[in-house]
């Protein structure tokens, strides 16, 4: 089994257009193809020159990211960029920058400590009742931040048969497993039959409740979703997705179709966004983002504070950021568009709640609350004993 992305020669290859503009390659056909997509994603310093001034940071940047983590930019990401502006939010997530050079002190290559969590090559254990199942490390847009760049990006073959085996005789050993999230890189890179053939193994043990799938696919690659693998995944229901997000651009037409077809497959959908300086850590960027996510039937889930991953100090924030995004959303909005903010504790202690707090004071009987507005409330436990 191989990797969807295909060698052959592509028929109208997106380097050999430059002189082209991006507006009438939107118009070919091929636009909507997502092999095409895949094909002519932009990937060296030469192709991207022609078609945007990039900064001296930029060039070196480009240059030195190689191999692990290689610049990989889909033709229909690169059209969200905002050409004129060189702090265009979609463009310092898929452009390489100097700065991803740079070691800040607590950096790591596994913050999250997933590989000491793992029981057999490509699972991860660390919660009692849910499995992380890392399937492959090829996705269709490299975000210049991601968390698992010490693994993703060379695009291996993905998962080999002999090791989703051991994978799956550990999940069936354990039956206090119930979730399994599939994850990479990201699972829809993987041929639809590919997907199938795991969905349809883990589907085979009694105890497991949900499959979730973790993608960004539907944002960089939105027309990978197509009809036949929404035809394919509810074959397995429940199946959730989980789908990364960071910006209120990229919310567009293809974006909504693309989970319009999911939903309507009966797929929940939430979203996961790390919260990036200079990208999405003002209030009103993440309000706009969950505001437009909830348009499109996706359920806000996670805001994850950027991990300390070696060559992301650049993307950092303070945690009262983050807490301060959560202020300003809950109670002034939707509940349903206030999602968790959590940090995935350094060395491996899983996902930690942060965010305003609310309850002032807990003494016998009673507790002092405060609400959005800074009003403060008592509340008399008074149980009736
Ligand atoms: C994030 C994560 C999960 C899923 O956590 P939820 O809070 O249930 O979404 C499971 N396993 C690992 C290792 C994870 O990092
Ligand atoms: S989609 Fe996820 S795994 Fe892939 S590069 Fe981005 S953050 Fe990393």
């Amino acid at each position: 089994m191989e990797l969807s992305i295909s060698s052959e020669p592509p028929s109208h290859n997106l380097a050999e257009n430059l002189a082209v503009e991006h507006e009438e390659l939107k118009q070919l056909h091929e636009w909507k193809d997502w092999k095409w997509q895949l094909k002519n994603r932009i990937t060296t310093l030469e192709q991207l020159k022609k078609l945007i001034s990039l900064t001296p940071s930029e060039e070196e940047g480009i240059k030195r990211s190689k191999g692990r983590l290689a610049m990989a930019i889909t033709p229909y990401f690169f059209s969200l960029i905002d050409k004129t502006n060189p702090n265009c939010p979609i463009r310092k997530q898929a452009i390489p920058r100097i700065e991803e050079f740079s070691i800040s002190t607590h950096d790591m290559v596994d913050p999250c400590g997933e590989d000491n969590h793992s029981p057999v090559p490509g699972l991860v254990h660390r919660y009692p009742d849910r499995v992380l199942l890392l399937v492959t490390d090829a996705c269709a847009m490299y975000c210049r931040y991601c968390t698992r760049r010490r693994m993703v990006g060379e695009e291996l073959p993905p998962m080999s048969t002999e090791q989703f085996e051991a994978a799956y005789k550990y999940i069936k050993s354990k039956r206090s497993i119930r979730d399994v999230l599939i994850s990479g890189g990201d699972p829809l890179m993987l041929k639809t039959e590919h997907l199938e053939y795991y969905l349809k193994r883990l589907r085979s043990i009694s105890h497991i409740d949900i499959i979730r799938l973790g993608t960004r696919v539907p944002a960089t690659l939105p027309m990978r979703i197509d009809k036949e693998l929404c035809e394919m995944l509810k074959k397995y229901h429940p199946i959730y997705l989980s789908i990364h997000f960071s910006h209120p651009r990229e919310i567009t037409e293809y974006v909504k179709d693309a989970c319009s077809m999911l939903s309507d497959a009966g797929i929940p959908l939430g979203s996961q966004t790390v919260l990036l300086k200079g990208i999405n850590d003002k209030p009103s960027v993440m309000k706009k983002l969950m505001h437009e996510l909830l348009r499109i039937r996706v359920r806000p889930y996670y805001i994850y504070q950027c991990d300390p991953v070696t060559g992301t100090g650049h993307f950092r924030t303070p945690v009262a950021v983050g807490i301060n995004i959560i202020e300003k959303l809950r109670g002034h909005t939707s509940g349903y568009a206030v999602p968790t903010f959590v940090i995935d504790a350094p060395g491996g202690g899983g996902k930690i709640p942060v965010g305003p707090t609310y309850l002032i004071s807990q003494a016998k009987d009673k507790v002092v609350l405060r609400n959005y507005q800074g009003e403060i409330f008592e509340y008399f436990e008074d149980c009736g004993g």
